[in-house]
């Protein structure tokens, strides 16, 4: 079977369902693919998104997909030190735990109501390259073949992106630059749950544990550890089994689901345009290296693909315009939170109680790299001269 098609989008993740918007409200013929049998099901994620990116990114709130509202985040050090953030001083990190499944379920349901089709059970399999040109991709739709036939393809397949190899664009990572999680979904817990809480030091080398409420009494408790950290199968159990324990408020609590999973904690990639083909997302490595969060970045990249997929099929523009397009928005942001990650990754747990003990002792208006490292510029100058690049 052959299906012609103007862009295809491989993923009906974030990132797929708001390019696929994007690309069939600028009038192209689109079709989203997807290989799993439910919209972000099961979930891989500790689904904590700031609200105020998401209102930027023309998404409203709400209801079907909002567990919880949080009034901020609390950072943890070590010996217990906690710098709260709240509204005033967390700016647009205050955000919602949201129900990711459902969440999106919704950007899929608005990519077709835009005037996508959408495929489940459809995962692509191989392309064939005709030069740079990505000129045909096979599909395996409930067990047929197909062959999709598109003048643009924009791979949103997440972490595990075949789509770039098939293109031969190099996504490996380093073991460095990759964090293996767990997370339970802890019912019974007694915590506060008007704040997001994230813990760091050496009970999660290489990462942090987080503790995103969904309500009260139920929160995502999960765990991000470096790759490069782990010596045997079970590491990232044992480090979050025994942050639990450690702690009585939540090790009373009891798992009803658990999630596996990793992210990426690198530079994005290099290369994110090649002929007709665009990476939005995981896929192109857009997840912010310091905190873990990639849904606002794969959303924002797949609206600037879709909408320049449309512009290059109406009027000839090039699509390159999409590598300088995402980078002149989200770059910056990224770059310097892989940098500021590099150094934290590397700090003792005194370094930590010392930053953050600090840190409690000011008034910071808000809550962004630049602001903590004028901070610290002001109370434990000592460390500037390494933190003097990311300034
Ligand atoms: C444990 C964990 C916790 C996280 N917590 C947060 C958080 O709290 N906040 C946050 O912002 N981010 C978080 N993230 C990161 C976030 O989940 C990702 O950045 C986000 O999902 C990226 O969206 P995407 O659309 O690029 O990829 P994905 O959401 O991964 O979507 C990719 C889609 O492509 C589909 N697919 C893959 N291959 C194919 C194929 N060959 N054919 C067809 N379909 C295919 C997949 O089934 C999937 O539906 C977390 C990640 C993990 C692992």
């Amino acid at each position: 079977m052959k299906h012609e098609v103007d862009v295809l989008v491989i993923g009906a993740g974030p990132g797929g369902s708001s390019a696929a918007k994007a690309a069939a409200e600028a009038g192209a013929s689109v079709l989203l693919i997807e290989k799993r049998q439910e919209i972000g099901s099961p979930v891989r994620c500790g689904e904590g998104v700031a609200m105020d990116w998401l209102r930027e990114l023309g998404i409203p709130p709400d209801q079907r997909w909002i567990a919880h509202e949080v009034d901020g985040a609390r950072l943890v050090s070590p010996c217990g030190h906690v710098m709260t953030m709240d509204a005033r001083r967390a700016g647009n990190e205050t955000g919602f735990v949201v129900e990711r499944d459902a969440f999106d379920r919704a950007l899929a349901s608005a990519a077709v109501r835009a005037g996508s089709d959408i495929w489940m059970r459809a995962m692509a399999t191989g392309a064939k390259m005709v030069g740079d040109r990505m000129s045909r991709v096979k599909v395996d739709r409930f067990g047929d073949d197909v062959t999709i036939v598109p003048k643009v393809v924009i791979a949103a397949d997440g972490f595990e992106s075949r789509v770039c190899g098939w293109a031969g664009l190099n996504s490996r990572l380093a073991l460095k630059d990759i964090d293996s999680c767990l997370q339970y979904r802890l019912v019974g817990i007694e915590t506060d749950e008007r704040w997001n809480d994230f813990y760091v030091g050496s009970m999660a080398p290489g990462g942090y544990v987080w503790v995103f409420h969904k309500g009260e009494g139920v929160a995502n408790v999960g765990i991000g550890v470096g790759a490069h950290r782990l010596r045997k199968k079970g590491d990232v159990r044992m480090y979050l089994d025994r942050f639990i324990a450690s702690h009585p408020e939540l090790s009373r609590g009891r798992a009803v689901d658990i999630v596996a999973g990793a992210v990426s904690t690198s530079l994005p990639m290099d290369t994110t345009v090649k002929g007709n083909l665009m990476l939005v997302g995981d896929a192109a490595r857009m997840i912010d290296a310091l905190t873990g969060g990639g849904v606002v970045h794969a959303i924002r990249s797949g609206q600037i693909a879709g909408a320049i997929a449309g512009e290059h099929l109406q009027g000839g523009q090039p699509m390159d315009r999409y590598e300088r397009a995402w980078r002149r928005e989200i770059e910056d942001l990224l770059v310097r939170n892989y940098v500021a990650k590099e150094k934290a990754v590397n700090l003792s747990d005194e370094t930590f109680d010392r930053i953050i003990g600090a840190l409690c002792e000011l008034e910071v208006s808000h809550i962004t790299t630049g602001e903590i490292l004028a901070a610290v510029a002001k109370v434990a100058p000592e460390f500037m001269a390494e933190l003097e690049d990311l300034l």
